[in-house]
């Protein structure tokens, strides 16, 4: 067997099935389907696969890359684009892709000729910015408008849906009076265009404390649910709420010690500005055991993000290529060639697992 290649990601997918299926079976009692999130991870398409056997019906991105291929890696669910479709990806979107979310009619219209072109029928679910003010019609008239005008004129476009997003831009919380909302211009949109709508599209992670404390309208029936399943971290450190029933280790970024020394703890000589041109502040407490870790800011976006799962261990800084940690406190020896463990936040795992210089190392057990 190859030796391991360092800085890398272990994923361990049987604790990412857990986690999928806790989540979609507390949404499944509550009449509500998951669209499993893959973009926090890049895409990995064992964690698309995962998320698909263990429930999804739909497996969901902001990039066609990452929803690319994986039908050739035998994924059978609805795959769907959730960022608002780019003119010039319009025919991709359409070959890859079976729903997008959409809010704009040229959009639409390009979706539309891309899909008659390739004698398809593309499905989309238009937003509803309720104020968190990021993607959706902001104009109500109009979003009920363009729903009549897919519905009548736009041929190879089924509308299946409306959905909302929140707490992205605005930091809007997703509150039951919001949902109720969403709900009344479902229902409005019902009656313009005189049938049924498949979904009513609740947003994201941060909805789920209405399906965990049975507030969510019962109409809202499709959550799109990347972090509380990769990572489970946000509704504990952002909302308080408890997720120890939730896998929060299914990523472990590792990296290896390159260099061991005793060193100040305060710069020798004339300060100036660091890699990234800031200014930062040292602490003199003297002679230190420090440890230089082959990881650096291209790796993790900043060492703030990471953190050692040896809790001795503090991280002093980075950059672009190192990251240095002050080993003096630990109990275990730290030498040259050992490996660091860390946990990582949502936006350390998403730079980790987009750099070309990861090794991804997926694990079963
Ligand atoms: C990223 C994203 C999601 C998933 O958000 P999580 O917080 O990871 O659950 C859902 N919908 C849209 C439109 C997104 O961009």
């Amino acid at each position: 067997m190859l030796a391991d290649q360092y800085p890398q990601v272990e994923v361990n997918l049987e604790k990412l099935r857990e986690n999928t299926r806790e989540i979609v079976s507390r949404c499944a009692a509550k009449g509500v389907e998951v669209a499993g999130v893959i973009k926090g991870c890049n895409g990995i398409p064992e964690v698309a696969l995962a998320m698909a056997q263990e429930g999804c019906s739909i497996i969901a991105s902001s990039r066609l890359e990452q929803l690319e291929g994986l039908r050739e890696k035998g994924l059978k669910k609805q795959l769907m684009l959730i960022r608002i479709p780019m003119i010039s990806e319009a025919q991709r979107v359409v070959s890859l892709t079976d729903i997008s979310l959409n809010s704009e009619e040229k959009v639409l219209e390009a979706l539309n000729l891309a899909a008659q072109e390739s004698k398809k029928i593309h499905k989309v679910i238009l937003m509803a910015d309720l104020g968190d003010l990021r993607e959706g019609f902001w104009d109500k008239d109009r979003l009920m408008a363009c729903g009549k005008w897919i519905e009548e004129d736009l041929e190879n476009l089924q509308l299946i849906g409306i959905a909302t997003n929140l707490c992205c831009y605005g930091s809007v919380l997703a509150t039951k009076e919001k949902m109720e909302e969403l709900v009344a211009l479902a229902e409005r949109l019902e009656a313009t265009i005189g049938r049924k709508i498949q979904y009513v599209g609740g947003g994201a992670t941060t909805t789920l404390p209405l399906v965990f404390n049975g507030t969510l309208p019962p109409r809202i029936n499709l959550l799109r649910i990347g972090e509380a399943i990769i990572m489970a971290r946000d509704l504990e450190d952002s909302y308080g709420h408890n997720m120890s029933f939730m896998n929060q280790d299914v990523f472990t970024l590792k990296g290896e010690i390159i260099e061991v020394k005793h060193k100040p703890s305060y710069p020798v000589g004339e300060l100036g500005r660091d890699a990234f041109a800031e200014a930062p502040v040292f602490e003199d407490i003297g002679i230190r055991r420090k440890a230089l870790v082959a990881l650096g800011r291209v790796d993790h976006g900043g060492h703030e993000g990471i953190y050692p799962l040896d809790k001795n261990i503090r991280v002093l800084g980075s950059s672009s290529d190192h990251t240095i940690l002050d080993i003096t406190d630990c109990e275990k020896d730290y030498q040259v060639g050992d490996i660091v463990d860390f946990n990582l936040f949502y936006g350390s795992l998403v730079y980790s697992t987009a750099s070309r210089n990861v090794h991804i190392k997926l694990t079963r057990a």
